[in-house]
């Protein structure tokens, strides 16, 4: 009895080696995984918030301690909805032009998959819509469509002229392209005239991403609502329409941006912490779709 125990004994032990050994390999790679995209684009510590957010029970953030002490604003209360809508966040929509540069894929999403996911969203009766109309739906002004979704476009790239807008139009799908109205015209980055022209459809609302894509909470209380308020007035007057959203650039706010984003006039705010929208309100959360998901991962995150 005594030998068949420490025979069990002994399974168990032999047992636990790999399995331990497994979790400390994993966790090094992902780990110096991360460092790497990090390291090569700042934007990316929004995958690593997100999926460290993933990981966590609590993964709502909260506030941290602010920049710089200002008159206290008080944040508009939540607008509570009873169900979740995905908000995805793309960034590049493209081909990796250099297939060695690996870093790059966690923000990119082949045009070929992202067709594929407009394609999943159309077979499956999901009803894209702009964040003013989601606004709409939770403050009770009008009911909601049928699986209401929020496709949101980050940092306005020429991609999203030249690859999204036209497979958006196939599919007359809204879409929500947030903008650094600084860096429009710049390399890489559309122009306003092609901006106003994809506004002028009506297809995409343009909202706001900041000046310069600064780290707002990096920056004065004044120099975050100049940030914001500039980059607001900039949209409104290139659009000719309200601006209500801002998506705080790499998902990044705390109390005391957020107080200046509500003095700047937005109704709402998006980061990049992980799950779906159950309200409106000045942090709310977003899904970063993944250019390593197979189409079977998409479906199973929205
Ligand atoms: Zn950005």
């Amino acid at each position: 009895m005594a030998k068949k125990i420490f025979l069990i004994k002994t399974k168990w032990w032999f047992g636990i080696i790999p399995i331990l050994f497994s979790i400390l390999l994993g966790y090094y790679l992902i780990n110096s995984f991360n460092q790497k995209i990090e390291k090569t684009y700042p934007e990316s510590k929004i995958s690593y918030q997100s999926s460290h957010a993933e990981a966590s029970s609590s993964a709502k953030p909260t506030a941290t301690p602010a920049a710089s002490i200002k008159p206290v604003v008080n944040l508009p209360p939540k607008i509570s909805g009873s169900f979740g809508v995905p908000i995805l966040t793309y960034h590049f929509v493209a081909n990796n032009p250099n297939p060695q540069d690996i870093a790059r894929d966690s923000l990119e999403v082949t045009p070929d998959k992202f067709e594929a996911q407009m394609d999943y969203l159309s077979s499956h009766g999901y009803t894209p819509i702009s964040l003013d109309t989601l606004f709409a739906i939770f403050s009770k002004q009008t009911s909601a469509p049928a699986k209401p979704i929020v496709l949101t476009f980050d940092d306005g790239y020429i991609d999203f002229y030249t690859t999204v807008y036209p497979i958006l139009t196939r599919f007359n799908f809204h879409a929500v392209s947030f903008i650094p109205t600084g860096l429009i015209g710049t390399s890489y980055y559309m122009n306003w005239g092609q901006i106003r022209e994809i506004a002028q459809s009506g297809l995409v609302t343009f909202e706001d991403h900041t000046v310069s894509h600064a780290n707002l909470a990096g920056l004065s209380y004044d120099q975050a609502l100049k940030q914001m308020t500039d980059s607001k007035n900039e949209l409104q007057s290139q659009t000719g329409y309200p601006v209500n959203f801002i998506a705080y650039p790499y998902g990044i706010s705390n109390s005391l941006v957020q107080q200046a984003a509500t003095v700047a006039g937005f109704v709402g705010g998006v980061g990049t912490w992980y799950g779906k929208a159950d309200g409106i309100y000045m942090n709310m959360p977003r899904i970063k779709v993944s250019g390593y998901w197979a189409i079977e991962e998409f479906a199973s995150r929205i």
